[in-house]
């Protein structure tokens, strides 16, 4: 039988540990068992906290991302519903100073639950936890769309449009001090804009008053690692944006 190396057994444990410990809306529970002073502490505070309360549009408030969960409840708002097994909320740190926005989950997604945990996934955890130097429970990872397109085709305006409000409202709850989008989607939602990755990539944007810097999506990196170089000189402008309100 093959032997399977050591670092990979080790990763694989303290894979399985993290995602145990999610709970249903993906928040790692140590966060939530935390007083919130407490759970405030390791990270300087969100650059702008709700100015106003967050609602839903039905004019509920929502108050923590538990909410939002809520509110999206068994969602039949888009023609996604009918083939997804599992709506993909996002996980990670509700108090984030770094906030990752993705496409639409895909198979691994669709069966976990959870966002980026597949292949794509696992460079993404690299490029936070070797580039960033952050453990991935620091941040959350959210994506344009919450459920899955079928054969991870793109997804289509009407889908995009219906499932907006809820990115909307994570964002408006978590006040990140830097959203990351990833690939076309995101950053184009981001920007609010419709011109290519090529020409958003370089640029620092700005979503609501915070910091927007746009990166290849980690499934393009797989199929053009030659690509990395970018994504890592993205990766140090947002460091720089990060370390700018550190005392
Ligand atoms: N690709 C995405 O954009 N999001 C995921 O959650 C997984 C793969």
């Amino acid at each position: 039988m093959t032997k399977v190396p050591d670092d990979v057994l080790l990763d694989l444990r303290e894979r399985a540990r993290y995602f145990s410990e999610l709970t249903d809306v993906g928040v790692p529970r140590a966060a939530l068992a935390r007083p919130v002073a407490a759970a405030a502490a390791p990270a300087p505070p969100s650059p702008r906290p709700p100015a106003a309360p967050v609602l839903s549009p039905e004019g509920g408030e929502l108050r923590d991302l538990a909410a939002v969960r809520e509110w999206v409840g068994d969602c039949r708002r888009c023609k996604l519903a009918g083939g997804r097994k599992t709506i993909v909320f996002g996980q990670g740190n509700p108090q984030a100073r770094l906030m990752f926005v993705g496409e639409a989950p895909g198979a691994d997604e669709d069966e976990q639950g959870l966002a980026f945990v597949g292949r794509a996934g696992q460079l993404l955890t690299d490029i936070i936890e070797k580039g960033l130097k952050m453990p991935r429970a620091d941040v959350f990872i959210a994506n344009v769309l919450k459920c899955r397109p079928p054969q991870n085709r793109n997804p289509e305006p009407d889908e995009i449009l219906a499932c907006q409000p809820f990115l909307e409202k994570q964002i408006a709850l978590i006040r990140p001090k830097v959203l990351v989008g990833l690939g076309k989607f995101s950053a184009q939602w981001l920007f609010k804009s419709m011109e290519p990755i090529s020409r958003l990539r370089g640029r620092v944007g700005d979503y609501d008053g915070i910091k927007v810097i746009p990166t290849f999506h980690p499934a393009y990196l797989l199929r053009n690692p030659g690509a990395k170089k970018d994504v890592w000189e993205d990766m140090k402008v947002v460091l720089r944006l990060l370390a700018e309100d550190e005392p």
